[in-house]
């Protein structure tokens, strides 16, 4: 790549690269994924990108804060899981902040990167646009996939409802990757809704929703109904933080009362043990609307839970 001066190179390398790395994992050089990510079973990417927001900016800044806070979310136990795993974090994919178009290329390239080494991609994003490319990547490689999308929003919003800006924006993703057949039928599992309902989409396609007060009766046993009708096919996380309620994770663009504790989105993401899963983000986290890092902390102890249930090579599930 061509720098036009200093600054540029500067600016490259910061997004590029953050301060630390997640968990404090090895740092890798991803330009040759094939060779830097060779024996590894879980990248960690962040997607600084937030162009397609429609609310409040900066969840572009998420990686960076995540990354800090992941620090305090390791343990002795989270240490032995990451080894185990052999977990590297591949730094940022460098999405520049106003071409969409530009980023769910670059995202979908870094993607397939981690797959074609065999590894599953734990992202934070970035808002919630980034994961059409994502799943794009997993489908192009794993065919329609099950799908456990946590979200306040169905984010099945269509582009009319968005004054005409690029269609793909973080409202949206889950529309597209039903459309284009990226998901296997009735195998979109969007759970602690409570905003967004498209009853015609939702039919059409056979979605399940678990509503924000189906998640309150009980997150274990609905969680149990969730991996039965997954079963073993392969499946990917996509985590929104806005799922959480803004009293325990402040720091998102597009706040909705009456939401998860962290204590559920733990044991959330902690139920999804024994799913095979291919990969996971966290995404819609906004640190400058964020008090103390809470929201930081909660989206780096729940892609730790996220690796924890990813079965080891010789663990169960
Ligand atoms: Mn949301
Ligand atoms: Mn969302």
């Amino acid at each position: 790549m061509k720098y036009r001066d200093d600054t540029d190179q500067f600016l490259y390398e910061y997004v590029r690269h953050g301060m630390t790395p997640f968990f404090g994992v090895p740092s890798v050089d991803s330009s040759d994924p094939a060779s830097a990510y060779l024996g590894a079973r879980v990248v960690l990417l962040g997607i600084p990108y937030d162009g397609g927001t429609s609310q409040n900016p900066g969840a572009r800044f998420a990686p960076y804060s995540v990354r800090q806070a992941s620090i305090f979310a390791v343990n002795a136990d989270a240490i032995g899981r990451l080894s185990g795993r052999g977990a590297v974090d591949g730094g940022n994919v460098p999405a520049p902040p106003r071409s969409p178009s530009a980023m769910r290329e670059l995202v979908e390239h870094a993607i397939t990167g981690v797959l074609s080494a065999g590894a599953a991609p734990f992202v934070v994003g970035g808002d919630h646009s980034v994961v059409l490319p994502i799943l794009r990547a997993v489908a192009k490689r794993l065919g329609p996939v099950a799908v456990v999308h946590i979200d306040a929003h169905t984010d099945t919003a269509t582009p009319s409802e968005f004054l005409g800006g690029d269609p793909y924006h973080h409202g949206a993703p889950l529309r597209y990757a039903l459309e284009e057949g990226l998901i296997e039928r009735g195998q979109l599992h969007q759970i602690g809704i409570r905003m967004g309902f498209d009853a015609a989409l939702t039919r059409e396609h056979a979605v399940n929703i678990y509503d924000i007060d189906e998640v309150a009766q009980g997150v274990r046993p609905l969680m149990e109904r969730v991996r039965a009708a997954i079963g073993q096919r392969p499946t990917y996380v996509t985590f929104d933080i806005d799922a959480v309620d803004p009293a325990f994770a402040p720091g998102t663009g597009t706040p909705a009362p009456g939401g998860l504790t962290s204590r559920e989105a733990i044991a959330l993401v902690r139920s999804l043990g024994g799913l095979r899963i291919v990969g996971m983000d966290v995404v819609e986290v906004l640190p400058a609307l964020d008090h103390a890092d809470l929201t930081s902390l909660l989206a780096a102890t729940l892609l730790m839970q996220g690796i924890a249930a990813l079965g080891a090579p010789g663990e169960p599930g």
